[in-house]
């Protein structure tokens, strides 16, 4: 469904859709059943509900029946909310779920490790940081709730039993007999798990709507929550793992928090075998495009084609060569602006070359604009900074911009390229090249402009200490590179902008037989001169 420049699916853009994270907002104020669940099973539920129906009897004619039951679904928040509505109810809940055996020794020490915990009368033990045994309950807790569904679903049945007890529940004639047996038949047993999850999110929805404020104190207390466990456990990257099992000496660095990150002195990455060649197989392309322009008959009069053609492939091909140098680049997080600037020129080159052949010159004057441009940027910085290097440089640019230092004619550009503004996409859908832009420049340029989901994949990765709830955290890890196909396909494309360049150019034929008689028809690498469609510059 498109809206100007933005399109949505059809379900987004019905706007009803809201998505949210139960594990951030909620899960820690359902943290009594999902610690009491990790200790004593998810058939441990059954004392959930014996809890609940105990509590009404004793709480019944006291509050209203409905508003009772909605307190008794597992919610720490909740249980404050009782006590608000009843404030002598406090012993009548502790004393239920001692009895219940929903309170054991090690619940209660992991919840008292929480000074700003909800419904802090719940258990009677001062606040103590964790120790080893409450922290390894909550990830073990934690753990066990994301990774089981049906565990999910029976947590989040609670608030249904509880409405059911209290003969406050109504729903439709199907969905009481899929819960009838619940959990107890293992063939609906699925199919009730995704109704009680469902029917939990709508239901939150209903009390948020009745109540907009209704989950703030559940929402202040899950910031609480992960933010205590950020102090009192450390982030976990996937190489702690690797590391405790290979004994890889490490240097461990200590943060002021008392936090430490191991850090690994990173060599670069190793030549590969297959890729050594490449390097010298694109300076020698390089030089022998040099030489077949060097060795054929020059336009001297209007030198702008060749000169804005053959500086283009070699403006390339050095940044080619060089990442050719170092393994590191081989890969997409180092390598895409090698892969922009083969895109780029191509696309600038086979444009130019079905337009008038004024567009050279412009070429050169827009950057000569550009020029003068950033050396009167330059200009405007204070005078004690202005050093010696710094002046020389300002004229450099000066220089460049070709100005005449008494007719002050240079026109400055400030559109978006050399071609009135026309964009890069333009070009290429005007010149047959807009699937190469599509497929190859734009994800590049994402890289290049830090898209997230290029930091995401490239430079973070996820905490595995699921006390944290799935934050990302920096790599430590460097990109491998060395990707030999990668660094191949950038000597292809080397090759085909100079194959470009020399039709654009009409260079004697003889003159590039000769400059590239070494080249033997390795695959993937075509002979420039092998004669087929040399009018057709589109078809490069
Ligand atoms: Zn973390």
């Amino acid at each position: 469904m498109r809206d100007g420049r933005v399109y949505r699916s059809p379900l987004a853009a019905t706007g009803a859709l809201q998505i949210s994270d139960w594990v951030r907002d909620d899960l820690p104020d359902l943290l009594w059943p999902v610690l009491v669940l990790s200790e004593l099973g998810t058939a441990g539920a059954r004392r959930f509900l014996h809890w609940q129906k105990a509590v009404q009897q004793d709480l019944a004619g006291k509050v209203e029946l409905g508003a009772l039951a909605g307190c008794l679904d597992g919610r720490l928040t909740n249980l404050d909310r009782l006590t608000t509505l009843l404030p002598d109810s406090h012993g009548v809940v502790r004393t239920r779920a001692q009895e219940q055996g929903l309170l054991p020794e090690s619940v209660v020490g992991a919840l008292a490790s929480y000074p700003l915990r909800p419904a802090k009368w719940l258990v009677s033990l001062d606040v103590t940081p964790p120790g080893q045994a409450d922290i390894d309950l909550l990830a073990r807790a934690l753990l066990e709730v994301l990774s089981d569904n049906h565990r999910h679903a029976v947590i989040k049945c609670l608030q249904i039993w509880s409405a059911v007890q209290a003969g406050t529940f109504s729903t439709d004639a199907r969905t009481i007999e899929l819960l009838k047996p619940y959990p107890n038949d293992p063939a609906t047993r699925d199919a009730a798990d995704s109704v009680v999850r469902a029917a939990w999110g709508a239901q939150k929805s209903l009390l948020l709507h009745n109540d907009e404020d209704y989950f703030v104190p559940a929402i202040r207390w899950a910031r609480a929550f992960w933010g205590a466990n950020s102090m009192t456990t450390r982030c976990r990257r996937s190489r702690d793992s690797d590391a405790d099992s290979d004994d890889t000496a490490e240097d461990e660095v200590d943060l002021p928090s008392g936090h430490a990150v191991p850090r690994r002195s990173a060599a670069p990455a190793a030549m590969p075998e297959e890729g050594v060649h490449l390097r010298q197989l694109a300076m020698d392309l390089l030089s022998s495009y040099v030489e077949a322009l060097e060795t054929s008959p020059a336009r001297l009069y209007d030198h702008e084609r060749q000169e804005v053609c053959c500086g283009l492939v070699v403006r390339a091909g050095r940044e080619v060569i060089t990442a050719l140098g170092a393994p590191d680049f081989w890969c997409m997080e180092h390598g895409s602006h090698i892969i922009r600037v083969l895109v780029e020129s191509r696309i600038y080159m086979q444009w130019m070359a079905q337009a008038d052949p004024s567009i050279y010159r412009s070429f050169q004057d827009y950057g000569a604009g550009k020029a003068k441009l950033y050396a009167r940027i330059m200009e405007e910085l204070p005078e004690d900074v202005k050093r010696a290097d710094f002046r020389e440089a300002v004229k450099e640019l000066e220089d460049l911009s070709h100005n005449d230092s008494v007719l002050n004619h240079r026109v400055v550009d400030t559109r978006a390229s050399f071609a009135e503004g026309k964009s890069i996409r333009s070009m290429a859908s005007e010149c047959g090249l807009l699937d190469l832009y599509r497929q190859a420049y734009q994800m590049a340029s994402g890289v290049a402009h830090s898209e997230w989901w290029s930091i995401e994949t490239h430079a973070m990765e996820r905490c595995r200490n699921v006390l944290h709830g799935g934050h990302l955290v920096p790599s430590l890890s460097l990109s491998s590179g060395g990707n030999v196909e990668l660094a191949r396909s950038w000597v292809d494309q080397l090759n085909t902008l100079i194959r470009l360049s020399l039709r654009v150019l009409e260079t004697d034929q003889n003159a590039v037989a000769n400059a590239f008689g070494w080249l033997d028809p390795e695959p993937g690498i075509e002979q420039p001169d092998d004669g087929a469609d040399n009018d057709d510059v589109s078809s490069g």
